[in-house]
């Protein structure tokens, strides 16, 4: 079933959040979320995020700019006018009523008629498989169970717009995991148009359409998580996106060759990246943990002959480890698949595949070149 409202895109046009005090907390920031869209809002702490989201349900006065929703300027609308709907990690459920009773109340202060609370509450309790614990208190349920009453309330509402404010922070691993694919199929069954803020790059990554990577209030990408993940526009989003985190190695390009400063990884270069990166000098290659090859039986997986390091640390994750390695100044995680792993303190050879690489400016950190010689974007 769709989101019954017609068009619920949003639009923010050079929005500015300057606090009291006089902190720029979002100098301007442009974004537009499609009908039925689920855009994610990530990034460090103290970015912006939440302050952005604020904004957009009208918890927080916007300095400058223009916020629309469904084609709509509301700026000055209060927030009980804006057709929001909001999920937060707390998820403060009132202790004394029913799981019925949590969902219809916020219809029953806007006075919808009895029949339209019982329908919107039974369909968000079927959607949400809170069916057979309407009568319940709050405290007579899991955690798991209190977050899709949380849920729930912001459901029967039937807003144009969704929001949700790290709502799985308080939960623990396991139930984070399953909460997570609870909205996903939500946000597949409603359609509705949603903004998500977590500062967890895997609740980004897995849960958004696209996702909007902030920094110090300044949108850094926004694109689908995988163009992200593939095609990162700097080295911070770089950094931020994927786990283990990308493997950075400063050093220089001279001619077609890039050089590593601690001077143990050489890596003849592909023409594509030559001419993206001619006359560059300093610059920072990046490579993903998965790409890194790792010798497996005295024999490196993949790429060019491999430079020579000695291992840190293994973590072992069942499908997977996580290789950690050192070379001087020079740490690499590599990620393999392999059952036969190095021992820490052990020599091993890992080779750093051209057509893999990133390239990053070494001063502004822009991207200089991604692989295959791929500009950004
Ligand atoms: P977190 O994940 O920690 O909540 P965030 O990315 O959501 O971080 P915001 O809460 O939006 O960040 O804060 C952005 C910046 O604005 C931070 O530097 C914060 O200290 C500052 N800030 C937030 N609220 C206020 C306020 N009321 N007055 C002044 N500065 C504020």
């Amino acid at each position: 079933m769709k989101n019954p409202a017609p068009m619920s895109s949003l639009s923010l046009e050079g929005v500015r959040k300057v606090y009291d005090n006089g902190f720029v907390a979002v100098p301007g920031l442009d974004l537009e979320v499609a009908d039925g869209e689920l855009v994610v809002l990530v990034g460090p702490s103290g970015c912006g995020k939440s302050t952005t989201l604020r904004m957009i349900a009208g918890l927080e006065s916007i300095t400058d700019g223009r916020l629309s929703i469904g084609g709509r300027v509301v700026n000055d609308v209060p927030p009980k006018d804006r057709d929001i709907a909001m999920v937060f990690q707390s998820y403060a459920l009132y202790p004394h009523m029913s799981v019925f009773e949590n969902l219809a109340f916020a219809l029953k202060l806007r006075k919808t008629p009895k029949a339209e609370i019982a329908r919107r509450v039974t369909r968000a309790a079927e959607i949400l498989q809170l069916g057979a614990v309407l009568d319940r208190r709050p405290r007579q349920l899991s955690g798991g169970q209190r977050q899709r009453v949380a849920l729930g309330r912001a459901i029967v509402r039937e807003p144009q717009l969704f929001l949700f404010d790290e709502p799985l922070s308080n939960l623990d691993a396991k139930l984070r995991v399953e909460m997570r694919r609870e909205i996903l199929r939500l946000h597949r069954r409603l359609g509705a148009t949603s903004v998500y803020v977590t500062h967890d790059q895997t609740e980004a990554m897995t849960l958004g359409d696209r996702i909007v990577v902030m920094r110090d209030g300044v949108v850094q990408q926004a694109d689908t998580p995988l163009n992200v993940y593939a095609r990162p526009a700097n080295r911070f989003v770089a950094g931020f996106i994927g786990s283990p985190a990308m493997n950075f190695l400063p050093g220089r390009v001279e001619g077609a060759l890039f050089r590593s400063e601690a001077g143990n990884v050489t890596v003849p270069l592909p023409d594509a990246a030559v001419r993206r990166l001619g006359g560059a000098g300093a610059v920072v290659a990046g490579i993903r943990p998965e790409d890194v090859g790792l010798e497996d039986g005295g024999e490196v997986a993949r790429g060019p002959a491999g430079a020579e390091f000695v291992v840190d640390v293994v973590e072992p994750m069942g499908g997977e480890s996580h290789v950690y390695a050192r070379a001087g100044e020079h740490e690499v995680v590599a990620r393999t698949a392999s059952r036969a792993l190095p021992r820490p303190g052990q020599p091993v050879r890992l080779s750093f595949p051209a057509e893999r690489l990133h390239f990053f400016d070494a001063s502004t950190g822009a991207t200089l070149c991604n692989p295959g010689g791929d500009p950004r974007g």
